[in-house]
């Protein structure tokens, strides 16, 4: 509870400093995307991705078990207009294509942190030049774009290629292929997350694999994705439709599907339960103390077990920190941050002798050395 409190607190922390101008003016609606950048968005001069040959695509996969397929080749009745119409886009022969002007189309359904694969194909032959050529995207919760555009051979600001968080982060590599080959994406997204009285508590975040290729790891998204300026965060909900955006270009699709992500358990929500120590005296437990041979490799260095205030610290010879362990019940040690225990053998007069080490399911021997 405490360590993720410090961490929710600091991130917090970081926002708020992040509203601060350096000369100490309070710019509440200045985005901290802002703030020491070292080239204004949509730059010319910011380095362009160095081109790599991307994998493309080798044919239509099957999706995973449990994923929601977006698109099955044949209809696109899990999409509809920005107005909530059925999508006016063309559907062909196993793909659809992008019907200019009638704007962009969004998931009936709504989506937070997923795993998204989905192909794509330039216009060929290509045509326009810049940001209007083959221009499109996957805007991940409706606000947060990936950029589709046809940057094979063709130039443009680097924070607008493809794999691109759209006007804020370039992608690490250009993977493109030419107009007409399906391309691929493989991103993993995690949205933002705010708190209950609508503060940033963390950014989105956004891997992006291009024809195979990382193009972006784990990049922090600053805000919505937005041209010609940086926007700050808003709250919103933790789903939201994913919209394929029309740019005037005839981009073609096929082969969408997407895995919502389930969220991890919080690790630090609740504290381990602690081992239920018994007091033993220190005799008692010097009594358990020794060398062992653990298995059967006898010219293995030894495991020891030193008696340290209330338990007894073993020391493994393959690792690097020492590891107390305390008394839970008359010959059973448990170990203080390890889901293990070691039992030991007691002789007729109580003498502690040879023991076993329980972890994972499975048992390690420990032969007493004398
Ligand atoms: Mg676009």
């Amino acid at each position: 509870m405490i360590r993720i409190g410090v961490c929710r607190v600091l991130a917090a922390v970081v926002t708020t400093l992040a509203m601060f101008h350096p000369s100490g003016m309070v710019m509440a609606e200045e985005p901290a995307a802002v703030l020491g950048r070292r080239w204004k968005q949509h730059s010319m001069t910011q380095p362009k991705p160095p081109v790599v040959a991307g994998q493309g695509s080798a044919g239509l996969a099957a999706p995973p078990a449990d994923a929601v397929v977006l698109f099955d080749g044949k209809s696109l009745d899990k999409w509809v207009s920005d107005g909530g119409e059925p999508a006016a886009w063309a559907v062909r022969d196993g793909f659809f294509e992008i019907k200019p002007e009638a704007g962009s189309i969004q998931t009936r359904e709504s989506f937070g942190d997923i795993q998204m694969h989905i192909e794509w194909a330039s216009p060929s032959p290509a045509s326009g030049s810049g940001q209007n050529r083959g221009n499109s995207g996957v805007f991940l919760m409706g606000r947060y774009e990936i950029q589709i555009l046809d940057t094979f051979q063709a130039d443009t600001y680097a924070d607008g290629y493809a794999g691109a968080v759209y006007g804020q982060a370039p992608p690490l590599l250009n993977a493109s292929l030419p107009p007409g080959a399906w391309q691929t994406f493989d991103i993993i997204f995690r949205g933002p997350r705010f708190s209950a009285d609508e503060k940033l508590l963390d950014a989105a975040h956004v891997t992006v694999l291009h024809n195979g290729v990382a193009v972006q790891n784990n990049e922090p998204i600053l805000g919505p994705t937005s041209w010609l300026n940086f926007l700050a965060y808003q709250p919103h909900e933790m789903e939201g439709p994913i919209r394929l955006q029309d740019h005037g270009q005839p981009v073609r699709f096929r082969s969408i599907w997407v895995r919502r992500l389930p969220a991890r358990i919080e690790t630090f929500a609740e504290q381990a339960e602690p081992p239920h120590a018994i007091a033993k005296t220190p005799s008692e437990l010097a009594a358990f103390a020794g060398a062992f041979q653990m298995g059967d490799d006898e010219a293995k260095p030894p495991v020891t077990m030193t008696v340290d205030g209330k338990g007894l610290i073993v020391r493994f010879p393959d690792r690097p920190v020492d590891m107390p362990i305390v008394p839970v019940s008359e010959r059973v040690f448990e170990f203080v941050n390890t889901d293990a225990t070691i039992e030991f053998e007691v002789d007729a007069s109580g003498k502690p002798g040879n023991a076993t080490m329980h972890i994972g399911g499975s048992t390690r021997s420990l032969k007493r050395l004398k």
